[in-house]
């Protein structure tokens, strides 16, 4: 039996600016955030099918949407867990190898 499943992830990556927010109308604080949405094969062996980078209100969480490649090429490290992003990848990987060793024996 295959089980998969698609689940939504957001992380708060810790950077904070001070706007304004026209939901509360007063000044707040908005942080850097990362929405994304994973595919994943026995709920280890993920895949990342969207990514979305926003600033929200740390109040409301409302704010706005920023482009993928003004944030990704400022961000330390990648956001997103290893086996979240390429477990799927890993497992066909695996697989490939176990089955080229099996047939040269
Ligand atoms: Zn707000």
């Amino acid at each position: 039996m295959i089980v998969w499943s698609r689940k939504s992830h957001r992380i708060a990556l810790g950077q904070s600016e001070r706007h304004y927010c026209q939901t509360c109308g007063q000044q707040r604080r908005f942080q850097l955030t990362l929405t994304y949405m994973e595919w994943c094969l026995y709920w280890i062996f993920g895949i990342v099918t969207s990514r979305d980078y926003q600033m929200l209100c740390e109040v409301c969480r409302k704010g706005w949407k920023l482009e993928i490649h003004k944030v990704e090429p400022f961000l330390s490290r990648p956001a997103i867990p290893f086996m979240q992003r390429f477990g799927l990848f890993t497992l066909i990987g695996g697989l490939v190898i176990l089955i080229a060793a099996l047939n040269m024996t």
